[in-house]
């Protein structure tokens, strides 16, 4: 027998509406670039997404379209998140640290109608732009370009939105209806789409928002120092805006963080091990009160104890482990202590903090071997994660779903090696997939590897990710030539790499070997590379 509920749609149009409705007088600031501060209310958010969800209409954008943004964490970014979705539209972050190429293939994939393109970017657009037509471009901090062409082509976002009624009624057809997309960095090189739906990310937020999640309450002052266009700003812009919190928008290198943490009286942080580990000194420089700060919440590679050591002890900051990925909106689990950790020594409860934490209300979680056999919650056995959740991808954006990423009981395969102990701490000891993960972004070593092949004088080459304590991990390529040459060829390999590649994806050394070494079944061996590595660094090799 059915029950007898209402069947009350989960769509980001009622976060939106409760949010103006109940906490219409909390804040969003954006850091600007020259430091200073713009703020609103929530009540002057709705109504410019009101005004845009009839503005985009105008511009002939329907339900279902694909809309693309490539920008900094701005309120105008925030806003087109909002009205995008809110006119049933699909909003599709790009991530502006991809290379050209990179980014102009998942254009054209994604069929991305209109591009909403924030002027403090327009270096990182300016080669992209030659890509795509520019009559195609709505853009905004319009006084950061420089490049006429960009200027006269596009459309102004200020004037569509002057233009525009503040009356624009959302009406999204189902709950299931597409709302967000967002692409990852494939294990094949090839990047791959995640399509949110309305309901996934209503359930993602409601299951962020419990106490042993993020914990936001209307009186957080939150500050995501996690890029918009990184697997949705992490669902913090929406579940932020649920609760009521205050949002600072700002970007991770602007200087004045520290100070405005201060300030402004942030309550919640949230960013990649490598921005903490960046603004730890100057923290312990500044000597700011930072009373405020209760928290942080750090995920996207593993943060070290030590780091945690600092920031609780030193700083007297809560740090909140969290994993996940772009494929689960991102959420999967969070570390937070159990009540029985409450006696711990300090250093046990490090320890503890340092593993990536329970799957949160609402995930299922499971340790399988590479036979398929389901491994017991030890500690000790060390098997693939896999998945699932009503915030969960089912299959990628115009593929259908492979065995190399979904089971046949429909499990995600993350990819991800880890243990998993009888409390149901997750602890992620290594990757089965070919990525590397640098500040809190994957780098394809396949993709960088299909590259350097196609360099003429490459014979064989295997790219391999090694620890960085800045970065987490850095890439290192290991090529063997096909004659011998007496050119720099590592600088030859860059430049090869830069014209596909972004900056932050281009090996640190290139080292040059007779023979790629491999396994028994012919695969390349990286253990005895990592092995190979480590002579070369002790000048044992060369
Ligand atoms: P992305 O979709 O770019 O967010 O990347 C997701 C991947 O990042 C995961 O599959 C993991 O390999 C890695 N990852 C995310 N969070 C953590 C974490 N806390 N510790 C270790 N790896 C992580």
């Amino acid at each position: 027998m059915l029950g007898a509920m209402m069947n009350y749609p989960l769509t980001l149009a009622q976060i939106l509406d409760h949010a103006n409705r109940i906490h219409g007088d909390k804040h969003v600031h954006t850091l600007l670039p020259n430091g200073k501060m713009d703020t609103y209310n929530y009540a002057m958010l709705y109504r410019r997404v009101k005004q845009l969800a009839n503005a985009i209409t105008e511009l002939g954008i329907r339900p279902g379209d694909r809309v693309a943004t490539f920008a900094s964490n701005t309120y105008q970014h925030l806003e087109i998140y909002c009205a995008v979705p809110y006119a049933g539209a699909i909003i599709h972050p790009l991530n502006v640290r991809l290379a050209p190429t990179q980014l102009a293939k998942i254009v054209e994939e994604a069929d991305d109608k209109f591009i909403f393109v924030d002027g403090t970017c327009a270096a990182q657009f300016s080669q992209l732009q030659y890509k795509i037509d520019c009559r195609r471009v709505v853009l905004f901090n319009a006084n950061h370009v420089h490049d006429k062409n960009l200027t006269d082509l596009s459309i102004d976002y200020e004037n569509i939105i002057a233009e525009a009624e503040d009356n624009y009624i959302s009406d999204i057809p189902d709950e299931n209806w597409a709302m967000a997309l967002c692409y990852t960095s494939g294990t094949g090189g090839e990047p791959k789409g995640v399509l949110y739906t309305h309901r996934s990310m209503f359930l993602h937020t409601l299951a962020v928002n419990q106490a042993d999640v993020f914990g936001l309450t209307e009186s957080d002052v939150v500050m995501p120092l996690v890029p918009m266009f990184h697997a949705m700003g992490w669902g913090l812009p929406y579940a932020a805006m649920f609760v009521g919190a205050d949002i600072v928008l700002a970007d991770t290198n602007n200087e004045r963080i520290v100070d405005l943490i201060a300030e402004i009286g942030v309550t919640v942080a949230a960013g990649v091990p490598t921005v903490w580990t960046k603004l730890l000194p100057e923290f312990r420089k500044r000597k700011q009160d930072i009373s405020s700060l209760q928290r942080l919440i750090v995920g996207g590679e593993p943060i070290p104890s030590s780091l945690i050591e600092a920031y609780e002890k030193e700083l007297g900051v809560e740090v909140r482990h969290a994993w996940g990925m772009t494929e689960m909106s991102p959420t999967g689990t969070f570390c937070t202590l159990r009540k029985a950790h409450q006696n711990l020594p300090d250093d046990e409860k490090w320890k503890i903090k340092a593993m990536q934490g329970r799957p949160i209300p609402g995930v299922q979680m499971r340790l399988v071997n590479e036979n398929g056999t389901e491994l017991p919650w030890d500690g000790n056995a060390i098997g693939e994660v896999q998945v699932k959740s009503p915030w969960t991808v089912s299959s990628y954006y115009k593929n259908e779903p492979t065995p190399e990423h979904f089971t046949v009981d429909r499990w995600l395969r993350t990819g991800d090696l880890a243990t998993i102990n009888s409390e149901g701490y997750m602890q992620i000891v290594g990757r089965a997939k070919a990525l590397i993960r640098s500040g809190g972004e994957s780098i394809s070593t396949v993709a960088l590897e299909n590259v350097l092949l196609k360099y003429p004088h490459v014979k064989d080459a295997a790219v391999i990710g090694i620890p960085n304590e800045k970065w987490g991990e850095r890439p290192i390529a290991v090529v063997v030539l096909s004659s011998k040459t007496n050119e720099n060829i590592s600088e030859i390999l860059k430049c090869h790499l830069a014209s596909e590649f972004p900056k932050f994806w281009i090996p640190d050394r290139f080292i040059i070997v007779d023979e790629i070494p491999k396994t028994g079944v012919g695969k390349t061996d990286k253990q005895a590379i990592i092995e190979l590595i480590t002579a070369s660094q002790k000048g044992e090799l060369l």
